[in-house]
């Protein structure tokens, strides 16, 4: 019986259980390709199913992990070979299909993206799914006519993964980045990863006026709660916040005047189902536009076995930038 190294969790009396385990290669679920993984990485999302604090995970056992990056070891997909290295985030990996953090993962053929030209599978990963959807919510704001010459951007979460890649990204286009941290012993960090500006993030946190000082044109934010609402109350007119996350908080106490009365505009941003043609558009910038050397700053590697303590650490806010873990 052939068998492979995998974060496994399972059911237990109280909650959930994360254990490196060995896992029976027969029991991966259906897909057209079979890929050996190289690298994953820690998302915020993975933190919740590692430590099984929101209901993430939807079948047991299951293997944690929400994205990789690796080799195609064996397809029957027309668009994919063995050696092909591929990248592979969401499409509920680690949620209903067998996950990431492990040596094998079998997948949809449609649901892969071609390693871009001048990535390593580890730089893949290092940038992973918040990085992904960071660059998401570049391309959103520019859709909507976001460009340098618009007036600054604000960053909320800036010390964290998605943060951390948007200040990065925003900075190499020409931006003027405000990130907003709680952390603001990691200002030297984020100037050295591109922010123009560091706020402390209590300035974001109290209930929001409908309407306050126009501060900035755009912003990505993944905090959520009043950090959004204050966002939006405080976006110039005809600018647009791209929102896609709730490290604060899933609700949303705003009003309708930043929309009615300035003409600003709230991006939803969702990475897992995201079309396959965006996906590579995506790929394809974070290949150009991301600092390679402010990469390898934001990045930090683990290997597969300490990625349960890890997923406690992200979720109490101890991560900083990115976790990028070692598979093989
Ligand atoms: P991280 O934990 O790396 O970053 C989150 C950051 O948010 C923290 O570092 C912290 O930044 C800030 N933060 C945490 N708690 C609070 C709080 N109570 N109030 C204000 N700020 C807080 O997570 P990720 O970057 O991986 O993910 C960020 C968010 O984006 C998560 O909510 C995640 O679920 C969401 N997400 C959504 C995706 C999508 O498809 N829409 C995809 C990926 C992520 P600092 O220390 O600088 O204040």
């Amino acid at each position: 019986m052939a068998t492979f190294k995998a974060i496994r969790i399972d059911k237990a009396d109280k909650g959930t259980t994360a254990t490196l385990a060995q896992f029976d290669e027969a029991e991966l679920m259906d897909g057209d390709v079979t890929v050996r993984v190289e690298w994953s990485t820690l998302n915020y999302k993975d933190g919740l199913a590692l430590t099984g604090k929101a209901p993430v995970v939807r079948r047991f056992p299951m293997i944690a992990g929400i994205d990789f990056a690796g080799t195609v070891e064996a397809s029957s997909h027309p668009a994919w070979k063995p050696g092909d290295k591929v990248v592979c985030t969401g499409w509920g990996m680690g949620e209903t299909h067998l996950g990431a953090y492990a040596e094998k993962a079998r997948v949809k053929g449609d649901w892969l993206v071609a390693l871009p030209q001048g990535l390593s599978s580890r730089d893949a990963m290092a940038i992973g799914t918040a990085g992904f959807t960071a660059m998401l919510s570049v391309l959103a704001l520019e859709k909507n006519g976001l460009s340098p010459k618009s007036g600054p951007v604000v960053v909320t979460g800036a010390a964290g993964g998605v943060g951390s890649v948007a200040t990065a990204v925003l900075s190499k286009l020409g931006y003027h980045v405000i990130a907003s941290t709680g952390r603001v012993s990691e200002a030297d960090y984020l100037k050295e990863i591109g922010a123009a500006e560091v706020i402390d993030r209590n300035e974001l946190s109290a209930p929001a006026k409908p309407l306050a000082k126009e501060r900035w044109a755009g912003g990505v934010d993944s905090v959520g709660s009043t950090t959004l609402a204050n966002l939006l109350s405080m976006t110039k007119y005809g600018g647009a916040i791209a929102a896609c996350g709730l490290a604060a908080g899933m609700d949303l106490p705003s009003s309708v005047a930043p929309f009615i009365l300035r003409g600003v505009c709230l991006l939803g941003i969702d990475s897992v189902m995201c079309p396959i043609e965006l996906r590579k558009a995506a790929w394809q910038r974070l290949a150009s536009d991301l600092d390679r050397t402010k990469l390898s700053e934001i990045t930090h590697e683990i290997p597969l076995a300490e990625v349960p303590e890890w997923g406690a650490k992200i979720l109490a806010g101890q991560v900083r930038g990115r976790i990028v873990v070692k598979i093989v």
